[in-house]
């Protein structure tokens, strides 16, 4: 459900506004990712120089990463036209031929959560991405005939939070492949400031320390929790975030001190209590804890592993020390010892 915020009388300000609020528009603008970002600046200048249509390009990396704004972006910096749908919105071939056939020359497609693609509309895309060619039906019953149209060229982007997903054939045809990492904490600081700066907060630097660090590594959730700081400081405060304001205000929404949300202390806790600590198959924990085992692979886990909260072993994932000292844990509890600290 939508959050929708009452606010300046009847101002009414929604996450989604919130983050379109803050949603960098060029490359300079979009921190960290360093390496994705400098390759991306050269093609998009090749493209430009060459007045060509930028070669398909797919995204993959857990939610808030900034997968939605690099293709804002690359659209921004192209100069083209950019239209935004997800691959669950497009149910049929039809669907996806409304879009192509409304495209300008060179202009961009986003399709969010790309790997939700139907095989039949996936299928369509092929030949789109290809030779920029679509087959229409025309007419229906014993007349109805396909013909072939020629559609504008277009760079594709897609987006996966499960690049596991993506079959072969569509992979194959993205020229550009971005894997977006976790932030760490002095990149979040730099977006942090940068949006209190535009939301015209007055937030001092050990509270943006304290809101980096709790963050999960994520742009989205940074600008979430400085939202609800931001409130906390109205209401019990000055309207200036410092640290005491900001220590409250997570005490009170209760955000664990390492930014990790409910699922990922329910995996360190399954592990730790049903499986003793590991080391336990990654397929045992998904069930355990009702997720997708995929999803807990490729979204949940890759966090924990850099946060160094588990670790993977040749026989399945163990928790470590750390794991133990955040749930408040006693490693001499386990029956067995296993090779946890090694
Ligand atoms: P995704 O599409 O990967 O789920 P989004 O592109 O929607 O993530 O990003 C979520 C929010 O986080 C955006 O509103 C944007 O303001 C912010 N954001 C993401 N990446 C960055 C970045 N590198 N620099 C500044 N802000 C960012």
């Amino acid at each position: 459900m939508e959050d929708v915020n009452f606010r300046d009388g009847n101002k009414i300000e929604t996450d989604k506004e919130f983050e379109r609020a803050l949603r960098p528009l060029n490359f300079d603008d979009f921190q960290g990712q360093r390496k994705i970002v400098d390759n991306l600046q050269v093609f998009v200048s090749a493209a430009k120089m060459r007045k060509e249509s930028l070669d398909h390009v797919i995204l993959h990396g857990p939610p808030g990463l900034g997968k939605t704004t690099l293709s804002v972006i690359i659209a921004n910096e192209l100069n083209v036209g950019i239209k935004i749908t997800s691959g669950p919105v497009l149910d049929k071939p039809g669907d996806l031929a409304g879009l192509l056939t409304n495209l300008e020359e060179n202009d961009v497609l986003f399709i969010d959560e790309i790997h939700r693609l139907s095989p039949i509309v996936e299928e369509y895309l092929y030949s789109a991405m290809e030779d920029y060619r679509i087959d229409i039906m025309l007419d229906k019953g014993p007349a109805a005939r396909s013909v072939q149209i020629q559609i504008n060229p277009f760079t594709l982007i897609g987006a996966t939070t499960r690049s596991g997903l993506l079959t072969a054939p569509l992979r194959a045809r993205f020229g550009i492949n971005c894997h977006l990492e976790y932030y760490d904490a002095q990149v979040l600081r730099g977006i942090i400031e940068r949006s209190a700066r535009i939301l015209d907060v007055v937030i001092d630097k050990q509270a943006t320390e304290e809101i980096a660090s709790r963050s999960r590594g994520t742009p989205r959730i940074a600008n979430s929790l400085l939202r609800r700081v931001r409130d906390f400081a109205m209401v019990k405060g000055n309207g200036a975030i410092d640290q005491e304001i900001t220590h409250y205000a997570l005490e009170a929404l209760n955000i664990d001190k390492y930014g990790l949300d409910e699922m990922d202390n329910k995996i360190l806790l399954t592990i730790l209590e049903k499986f003793n600590g590991g080391p336990v198959g990654l397929t045992t924990i998904a069930t355990a804890v009702g997720e997708d085992a995929g999803t807990l692979e490729e979204v949940y886990e890759p966090f924990l592993i850099k946060e160094g909260f588990i670790k993977r072993t040749p026989r399945g994932r163990e928790v470590t020390e750390l794991a133990f000292r955040h749930l408040g844990k006693d490693i001499r509890t386990l029956e067995w010892q296993p090779t946890l600290f090694s």
